[in-house]
C-alpha cells in the first residue's frame, strides 16, 4: 500500500463510509471523502436524499426534504432536488427525527450483549449513539480502560459509542485523570452510591467531584444508599427471607431518596455537573429537584421500566424478569415519572439496557444478594414510547425527540453535532412510520437477550429506516451495516458558563 492509498484507506475508515456504498450505485470500491488537492483522488461525496417527510426536532416540526452529503446533513428545506447519483428515500407520511441517543447501556462485562449486538439492537430501534461504560480490566487504570474501550468501537460497533469511566475508591490518582478523560473526548464517569463504603469515602469523593468539575467531566450517580441496602439485606437474611420474592424489600425507596438528597447536596456543594441515572420514585424526584438547592448543573434520567410497570409485576414466578435496580415502584411513582418527563424535571429517557436471557433471569440459584438486575430495551424503547406516549396523546412528538435524543446530546457534550436535524450536524436520522401497527416480538431484537418485557404489546408507529452518519444502517427490518462501521462519539467537556452544549438541557414547564 503506497502512502496515498494508505491515507485514502484511513480517511475511509475514519469517515465510517466503508460499508456506505449505495445499493445499485455500481461502485465496487468504497466511496470516500475527497482528500488533498489531487483531482484524481476525488470521488463524488455520496448523497442520501430523504424526500417528502416531516422533520421533527425538539423545538419545531416542518415538512422538508433532507440532503445528507457524506456523513453530514448538507441541506434541509421544501422541494429540494436530489443531486446526480443520490439515493432517494421516499419519506412521504413518515416522521424524520434525529437518531436516538441513549446515554446509559451495558454492553460489556457479564451481560449477553457486546458492542456489536448491543448497537445492532440500538440502530434497529432508531438509536444511532449509545453511551456505555469503560470498566478497568485487570490492573488497568481508568484511562487505559478508556483507550482499550475506544479501540474496540472501531472493531465491533455498528452504532456510534461513547464511554463513561468508572473507578472506586475515589483516589487522588483518579482525580488527576479527569483532564485525560476530557482530552479523549469522553468527559463523564460514574459513581455507585450503592457501595457499602460510600459514606466513609465522601471526603475523597468531594475531591474527585471538584477535579471533574474543573475538567468539565460530568459525574453519573447511581442513587441508592449503600449502608441502608446492606442493613436491609441483613434484616431479611436474619428472617430467612432471601428469595427474589423479597427483592423490593431489600432495596427500600427510602434508600433511593436518601442517596438522591446526598447526591444533590454534593452537586450543590461542589458545583460539579451531575447526572442521576434511572430515577424511579416520586419522592426521589422531589428530593432531586429540591428548590432549596437552586439552579444546579444537574440532569436526570428515568428508564422504560418505571414508565410502564409497577411493583405488581415483581410478583409470581415471572417476577424476576422485571427486576432492576432500583425496584419497580407504585402507580403514583409511574405517574410521577410521566409528569416529570412532561414538565422537564426529568430530562431524558435512558434504557439502562442490561441484557440477560430469560433462563439467566429465572435462574433458581439467584437470591436478593446474588442478582441479575436489568432488562434489554435498546431495541424497543423508542417504538414503545412513541406508541404509548405520542400516539396516546401524552407527549408531543417534539418532546419525544427531546427526551430520546436532544437532551442527552446536550448533557453529554454531543450537541449540536448530534441530537438535532440541522445543516452541518451528523446525518443521524430515524425515519418512523407513525401508522405502522406491529406487535413486539423478541425475535425482532438483535440483542442476545431472548426476551423483552414488552413482548406481545401492539404498537402503533415503528422506525422503518435508521441512518448513522449518512449510512443506512437499518432498513426493511434488517441491520445493514457491518461491525466496526461505528465510531467513538467525541464529546465536548461541560462548561459552567456555557448555557448551550453540556449545560443542563431542561425545558421550562
Ligand atoms: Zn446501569
Amino acid at each position: 500500500m503506497n502512502r496515498r492509498t494508505a491515507i485514502r484507506a484511513t480517511v475511509t475508515a475514519a469517515a465510517g463510509l466503508a460499508a456506505g456504498v449505495r445499493p445499485g450505485s455500481g461502485l465496487g470500491v468504497p466511496a470516500y471523502v475527497g482528500f488533498g488537492s489531487e483531482s484524481t483522488a476525488r470521488q463524488p461525496v455520496p448523497e442520501l436524499f430523504i424526500r417528502g417527510g416531516t422533520v421533527v426536532n425538539a423545538d419545531m416540526t416542518m415538512k422538508a426534504d433532507v440532503r445528507i452529503l457524506g456523513e453530514r446533513i448538507g441541506e434541509i428545506g421544501p422541494d429540494l432536488q436530489p443531486g446526480a447519483g443520490a439515493r432517494v428515500v421516499d419519506a412521504t407520511g413518515h416522521l424524520v427525527m434525529p437518531g436516538g441517543i441513549d446515554p446509559h447501556a451495558h454492553l460489556q462485562g457479564g451481560f449477553v450483549d457486546d458492542l456489536t449486538t448491543g448497537t445492532a439492537a440500538a440502530v434497529a430501534g432508531g438509536i444511532t449513539t449509545v453511551g456505555t461504560f469503560a470498566y478497568p480490566a485487570g490492573d488497568e487504570n481508568p484511562l487505559e480502560a478508556m483507550d482499550r474501550s475506544l479501540a474496540e468501537v472501531e472493531r465491533l460497533a455498528i452504532g456510534d459509542v461513547f464511554f463513561h469511566a468508572s473507578s472506586w475508591p475515589p483516589t487522588p490518582d483518579f482525580a488527576a485523570m479527569m483532564p485525560g478523560l476530557a482530552e479523549r473526548g469522553q468527559p463523564s464517569h460514574k459513581v455507585f452510591m450503592t457501595r457499602a463504603d460510600f459514606g466513609a469515602r465522601r471526603g475523597a469523593l468531594i475531591e474527585v467531584l471538584e477535579a471533574a468539575r474543573d475538567a468539565g467531566v460530568r459525574t453519573l450517580m447511581h442513587c441508592e444508599d449503600g449502608a441502608m441496602l446492606a442493613a436491609a439485606l441483613e434484616r431479611l437474611r436474619a428472617q430467612g427471607r432471601t428469595s427474589l420474592a423479597h427483592f423490593a424489600e431489600s432495596r427500600p425507596e427510602v434508600a433511593e431518596i436518601a442517596a438522591t438528597q446526598e447526591a444533590v447536596a454534593l452537586c450543590s456543594f461542589t458545583g460539579a455537573p451531575m447526572h442521576l441515572v434511572h430515577l424511579s420514585s416520586q419522592r426521589a424526584l422531589e428530593a432531586a429537584r429540591n428548590p432549596a438547592f437552586g439552579d444546579l448543573p444537574l440532569t436526570i434520567e428515568t428508564r422504560p421500566l418505571y414508565l410502564y410497570f409497577t411493583s405488581e409485576w415483581l410478583r409470581g414466578p415471572q417476577g424476576p424478569l422485571y427486576i432492576g435496580q432500583p425496584p419497580l415502584r407504585g402507580a403514583a411513582d409511574v405517574e410521577a415519572m410521566w409528569a416529570g418527563l412532561l414538565d422537564g424535571r426529568i430530562d431524558m429517557l435512558a434504557t439502562d439496557h442490561a441484557p440477560w436471557t430469560r433462563a439467566q433471569k429465572l435462574d433458581p440459584e439467584l437470591n436478593i444478594a446474588r442478582l441479575r438486575p436489568g432488562v434489554s430495551d435498546l431495541r424497543f424503547v423508542r417504538p414503545v414510547l412513541f406508541s404509548e406516549g405520542v400516539r396516546s396523546g401524552r407527549i408531543t412528538a417534539e418532546r419525544y425527540v427531546e427526551i430520546t435524543s436532544t437532551a442527552a446530546a446536550r448533557a453529554f457534550g454531543l450537541y449540536p453535532e448530534r441530537g438535532v436535524i440541522r445543516e452541518g450536524a451528523f446525518g443521524d436520522v430515524m425515519i418512523l412510520d407513525p401508522e405502522r401497527v406491529h406487535e413486539v416480538v423478541a425475535d425482532d431484537d438483535p440483542s442476545n437477550a431472548d426476551y423483552t418485557p414488552f413482548e406481545g404489546w401492539s404498537l402503533t408507529g415503528w422506525p422503518v429506516m435508521t441512518v448513522r452518519r449518512g449510512e443506512v444502517v437499518y432498513e426493511d427490518g434488517r441491520v445493514t451495516a457491518r461491525a466496526g462501521s461505528g465510531r467513538p462519539a467525541r464529546r465536548t467537556p461541560w462548561s459552567a458558563d456555557a448555557r448551550g452544549p453540556g449545560s443542563p438541557g431542561r425545558t421550562a414547564p
